[in-house]
């Protein structure tokens, strides 16, 4: 089936958007590569240029400390349990996620489940804060919605009401605390690994490299995966769920986004605590949660039953359902990576 061919995305509806529509282009595909790839392989590419004299083990290790206790603060925290509940956390690890998703520097924790929330009351449709589909279906309406949905919407100058979509935080004063900390927690982000780097090569070259790769570098990485859950996670990939919007499984960004990219079945059941709910799917994020759960940190999580799970149409590959052709017809595409 083929989407909307209008320029604007289609007002909010009740009944759902087609599920499928086919295999995008060569020229499509070039935009990954223009928004993610290109950026990627020069980053790697400077790594063996500065290698010996501008970075060292220590900066790798700073950069994926402060990579994985951000990520995992934005995904497990600002995202699966403020902005969709996937599960009760008493008061210390409320705020431990607070801080942790603060340091990603993707805004306060309000703001972000605030658009966050939009997204998914609307998602694809007009009032989704970073649809991709929001100019339209032709090659250059979709450039321009895949810069849009990737870091264009950024530049809005609409801000989402988080009195209406973030009302709980809002009223929360442990979280408005960590709110109006934002700033100098995100200083502190970017200064840290500097400052650890310093102390742990005892040299002002230590630290400056901690604070490029750890700080910078980091940041940068994180915001482009964060952003392509937004971008990619729109448009290219495997739709095995009844999810009322264009949202895909994307595998090869599993690892790197903690398991967000199985992002088809998140709009599917929105307030599951597991995105990546087939064999083979790696979601990093459950596996936390899973160990806040063992600590008793963590209570009621949502996590997928069988029944849960039959219900959004895990089985449909063996079924003939209608509204789902492509699904049943092509088993393989269902979401699972390929590795
Ligand atoms: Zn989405
Ligand atoms: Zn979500």
């Amino acid at each position: 089936m083929t989407p909307s061919a209008t320029s604007t995305l289609p007002p909010p509806a009740r009944s759902p958007q087609p599920l499928t529509d086919g295999r995008r282009g060569g020229l499509e595909q070039g935009l990954v590569l223009t928004f993610v790839v290109v950026p990627l392989l020069a980053l790697a590419a400077a790594v063996p240029l500065a290698w010996g004299w501008g970075l060292s083990v220590t900066d790798i290790a700073i950069a994926a400390a402060f990579y994985v206790v951000s990520g995992l603060g934005v995904t497990a925290g600002f995202h699966r349990y403020f902005t969709h509940g996937s599960f009760k956390a008493n008061r210390l690890l409320r705020i431990a996620l607070a801080i942790a998703g603060s340091l990603a520097l993707q805004g306060s924790v309000t703001s972000w489940v605030a658009d966050h929330r939009r997204h998914h009351a609307y998602s694809d449709k007009a009032g989704d804060p970073h649809s991709p589909w929001a100019f339209g279906t032709g090659p250059r309406a979709l450039a321009r919605g895949m810069w849009h949905a990737h870091v264009g919407w950024l530049f809005d100058r609409d801000r989402t009401n988080a009195a209406r979509f973030a009302p709980d935080l809002l009223a929360d004063r442990d979280i408005v605390r960590v709110d109006r900390a934002f700033l100098p927690l995100a200083v502190a982000s970017l200064a840290l690994p500097g400052v650890i780097g310093g102390l742990v090569t005892w040299s002002l070259t230590g630290a400056l490299t901690a604070l490029f790769w750890g700080g910078l570098v980091r940041v940068a990485l994180l915001h482009h995966v964060t952003w392509s859950i937004n971008s990619i996670c729109h448009m290219w990939g495997d739709r095995p769920f009844a999810a009322r919007d264009r949202s895909v499984n994307v595998w090869w960004l599993a690892i790197v986004s903690f398991g967000e990219s199985w992002h088809n079945l998140h709009h599917a059941d929105p307030t599951c605590a597991r995105h990546g709910v087939k064999r083979g799917q790696v979601d990093l994020s459950a596996l936390l949660i899973r160990g806040f759960e063992k600590l008793g940190w963590a209570t009621a999580v949502r996590w997928p039953t069988p029944r849960r799970l039959e219900r959004l149409g895990v089985q449909a590959s063996t079924r003939s359902t209608a509204g789902r052709t492509e699904t049943v017809t092509d088993p393989e595409a269902s979401g699972s990576p390929s590795a």
